[in-house]
């Protein structure tokens, strides 16, 4: 058996930058045979969807609108506050347009919750999410989530995208963070 690969910082990498881009390619490919030639708007949840989202978007060969959201829930610690709000509303009409929203990780689905309530009242023609990860735990009957690359358990993770007090969000890869404790 190989040992656990390591990055510059001793964490374990958990989904290393091929496997992520694989993973995006077939997301990308999926996504723009859903829509067709229907009108896209492709909304990133910031900060932790940056890096995905540019990543995804360059994968759906198609037109597009692009807006992004930021929302608030971690504050700078690792446990969820419980409650969301937006930092940063986007901008692009939606009505009539379908709608794609954009996370690093559906985790308690808060957010989730949040989004999909806070966007559907704009009248969207669609909505979905595309994450590049989700927690096992997920209801997906109460939270469907349509697209995601990747299933993971409890850890906590950072890098492409994801943050641990706000560092390592420019790794290229997916790793484990261990607290220290
Ligand atoms: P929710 O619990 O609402 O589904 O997830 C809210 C947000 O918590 C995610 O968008 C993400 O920013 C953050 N989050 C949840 N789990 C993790 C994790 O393992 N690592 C990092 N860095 N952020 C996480």
């Amino acid at each position: 058996m190989n040992a656990p690969r390591k990055n510059e910082y001793g964490q374990k990498v958990l989904i290393d930058s091929e496997e992520i881009h694989a993973g995006i390619r077939q997301m990308g490919q999926r996504i723009a045979d859903n829509y067709r030639d229907e009108p896209l708007t492709v909304i990133g949840c910031l900060k932790g969807s940056f890096i995905f989202m540019a990543d995804l978007v360059r994968a759906i060969p198609r037109p597009l609108h692009i807006d992004f959201i930021e929302v608030s829930s971690y504050g700078n610690d690792l446990q969820s506050t419980g409650n969301v709000r937006i930092v940063k509303d986007f901008k692009h009409p939606v009505e009539n347009s379908h709608v794609l929203i954009v996370e690093d990780i559906v985790d308690t689905g808060l957010t989730f919750d949040f989004l999909f309530e806070h966007i559907r009242l704009k009248k969207p023609a669609s909505l979905e999410i595309a994450t590049l990860l989700v927690r096992r735990s997920v209801d997906q009957e109460m939270r469907p989530v349509k697209y995601s690359c990747f299933t993971i358990g409890e850890e906590y993770v950072v890098g492409y995208g994801l943050d641990a007090a706000g560092l390592y969000r420019n790794l290229d890869h997916v790793a484990v963070f261990d607290a220290p404790v």
